[in-house]
């Protein structure tokens, strides 16, 4: 039997209170947006919540410890991680804004306060340690940490809304499918792909310019957003007239020689399984998954020390790693170059400490969003109902458990769903180009394998499915 739950009313559609319609089809915003961020913080049921920005989801080992130490004496002694390798601390009390904002302009983590919500920048969390991706893919971190710092420097920047994403694909095709809204996409020869949204053709741009020119498209949306007069936060809202060929168009013109070509489709979302990836230059990177996103200080901490560079730091004893930490966009983390000598156990170490280290676990491919207790809008505690299921999850697609109908943190591409409704669980599967299957509903009163099986069933109908 799944956790006793008080009667709920029928659940509403799901509905964002910014939202207008007044002209024809089109998109109104009436108001910014309300992301949280590390300065603007958000009240949850649970306490505060903070939201990181950490382009290309990258930390180093001193700044993974600082968080730790943040969300222990600040927070509720976790770091959740979000799809776009972002982070957040939550059940912070009343007081907590001015130290946690001390702490974190301490340990480099806040480099504007102007621009702290705007720096949202995914990246392929292997560039460059697989030898995958074009010409090694070494190219996008680079791209990450100079758009970062360009962004931080615009003046227009911070009217970007703190939904608008960049996506830097180092030409593997993991995050150039990710749905952002300015798409960079490394290319053999050292151009760049720069794409606008959903836009079916793209810029060809020298690699030496792709952060300037991302920077310039997101700025050139800005020019065309105000134009359209609908307050759009993402490229995918402005109506029609203003989308994203507009703003192609308009950078077209703010670029040196830009030339234009198709866009041809990439493939779906690839995260990187858990386990040790070896590079061609001898070193090896760790991969390994946070359990439904969530680290605990006491991992955090331990994945800091794997990642501890020769000769440690003042905290840590020495690896050999190379200090630092990338959070994906799938809840996981990426330690990138150690000598193999240290990967395999540091491994282990993992694995002991409690992350999904293979993907043979059954956490893996298994996500959910806060649910209750953490947000007032859950009808369920989707965390405990999702790990009640464990013993029969199998393989397959990705599932996403989700306390109600916004399905936040949802996974790109195809995907379980399994939504709390009140008084039961709906799973069905979205994203397919072969047809979803009906929707299973389970009522709660169910026992835990009736809704363990509806959900495996998803996932295998799917995996069989030509
Ligand atoms: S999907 Fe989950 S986290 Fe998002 S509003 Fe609903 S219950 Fe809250």
């Amino acid at each position: 039997m799944l956790a006793a739950m008080p009667p709920t009313p029928a659940i509403p559609p799901h509905r964002d209170e910014s939202l207008v319609r007044d002209r024809g089809d089109a998109c109104v915003r009436d108001r910014g947006d309300a992301c949280p961020g590390a300065l603007r913080l958000h009240s949850a049921a649970d306490g505060h919540l903070a939201r990181l920005r950490l382009p290309a989801g990258l930390l180093t080992a001193r700044q993974a410890l600082a968080l730790a130490d943040a969300a222990d004496r600040l927070g509720d002694g976790h770091l959740s991680l979000t799809s776009r390798g972002n982070a957040e601390l939550r059940g912070l009390g009343d007081d907590c804004a001015e130290p946690l904002a001390d702490l974190l302009r301490a340990a480099g983590l806040l480099p504007s306060d102007r621009h702290e919500r705007v720096r949202n920048i995914v990246a392929s969390p292997l560039a460059g340690l697989d030898g995958q991706g074009a010409d090694g893919g070494a190219a996008v971190q680079e791209w990450a940490r100079e758009l970062d710092r360009l962004l931080c420097a615009s003046d227009a920047a911070p009217a970007l809304s703190g939904r608008f994403l960049f996506a830097l694909d180092d030409g593997r095709g993991d995050v150039a499918s990710l749905g952002a809204d300015v798409t960079l996409i490394a290319e053999s020869g050292g151009t760049a792909l720069l794409r606008v949204g959903d836009d079916d053709r793209a810029l060809r741009v020298p690699g030496g310019d792709a952060p300037r020119s991302a920077l310039a498209a997101a700025e050139a949306f800005l020019t065309v957003a105000r134009e359209a007069g609908t307050g759009s936060w993402r490229v995918r809202e402005l109506p029609p007239g203003y989308a994203a060929p507009a703003v192609r168009a308009l950078l077209r013109t703010r670029l040196p020689e830009p030339y234009t070509q198709p866009y041809a489709q990439v493939p779906a979302p690839a995260p990187p399984r858990p386990g040790l990836i070896t590079s061609p230059r001898g070193t090896t990177s760790l991969s390994v998954l946070a359990p439904l996103g969530r680290l605990t200080t006491a991992q955090l901490r331990r994945l800091a020390a794997v990642a501890a560079p020769s000769g440690g730091t003042s905290r840590t004893e020495s690896r050999g790693g190379s200090a630092e930490l990338r959070m994906t966009p799938w809840r996981g983390v990426v330690l990138p170059g150690l000598p193999p000598e240290t990967a395999g156990p540091g491994l282990r170490e993992l694995a002991t400490a409690g992350l999904v280290t293979d993907p043979a676990s059954p956490w893996y491919g298994l996500g959910a969003c806060t649910g209750r207790p953490g947000c007032a809008k859950s009808l369920s505690d989707v965390r405990a109902d999702a790990a009640a299921t464990l013993p029969g999850n199998g393989a397959g697609l990705p599932v996403h458990w989700s306390g109600c109908a916004r399905r936040c943190g949802h996974p790109h591409g195809a995907w379980v769903d399994v939504v709390a409704t009140g008084d039961a669980y709906e799973v069905s599967v979205r994203g397919t180009r072969h047809g979803a299957p009906a929707t299973t509903t389970v009522p709660l009163t169910d026992p835990a394998d009736r809704l363990a099986d509806a959900v495996a069933s998803a996932r295998a109908a799917t995996r069989t499915t030509p």
